[in-house]
């Protein structure tokens, strides 16, 4: 059979463009397993770079976690004394995976006062208005525990108002959980827990007070 030049132009254009598009299908079908597979494996991990000469101290076994949701703020006595306890209680008894924490000398003490320790209400203050809307921290946790010492010292003002009310040192904390408690709810909106850590037989307990007193 004679040869006609023209077919055999078209056939061998065809022929290319079948060629062409094969080769267009086969590289993006593999452009498309790459992308899968580098999806699927995961690039191992940078180090972060330290800004330190020499290693760290020491390294935590709790990873970096994303700040939580509906974070809780807690306020609480520095005293050394009750602080593994009152983390214990946080984490195990209330199930917090983590807070923000204002750990200042008796505690609630520095909001409840503001015309007895106007400075110490001030930063208070400041403090707690801070991390509520800096976190939008809707619980609070405000903890005051026995023997505190920053009642009882009587080098502070407010334990010289104590003295002069006459009424004793636990009566003033759960006032002061109270007081604290109702004006963070009414400023802020927040849901507020009020505690109190004593030693009862040689353990520490924590006790739930009441928003409203005789409740
Ligand atoms: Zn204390």
């Amino acid at each position: 059979m004679a040869h006609n030049p023209v077919l055999d132009r078209v056939a061998d254009k065809m022929k290319q463009a079948l060629r062409d598009q094969a080769k267009a299908s086969v590289e993006a079908l593999a452009g498309k397993a790459k992308q899968a597979v580098a999806e699927a494996v995961p690039a191992p991990a940078q180090p972060s770079p330290s800004r330190f000469a020499a290693g760290p101290a020491f390294r935590s076994t709790i990873p970096c976690s994303a700040a939580a949701k509906d974070r809780a703020l807690v306020i609480l006595c520095s005293s050394g004394t009750f602080q593994r306890q009152c983390h214990e209680f946080l984490t195990a008894g209330l199930r917090l995976d983590d807070y923000d924490l204002v750990a200042v000398p008796g505690g609630v003490q520095w909001l409840a006062l503001p015309d007895i320790l106007p400075k110490h209400h001030k930063v208070a203050r400041w403090m707690t208005e801070y991390l509520l809307r800096k976190h939008s921290v809707r619980r609070v946790i405000c903890i005051a525990h026995q023997n505190c010492s920053a009642y009882e010292d009587q080098s502070t003002l407010g334990t010289l108002a104590h003295m002069v009310t006459g009424k004793s040192t636990f009566e003033h904390q759960l006032e002061q959980l109270r007081h604290v408690g109702n004006d963070l709810t009414s400023l802020f909106g927040v849901g507020v827990e009020l505690y109190y850590a004593a030693v009862e037989n040689g353990d520490v307990v924590f006790h739930s007070v009441p928003t409203e007193k005789g409740v």
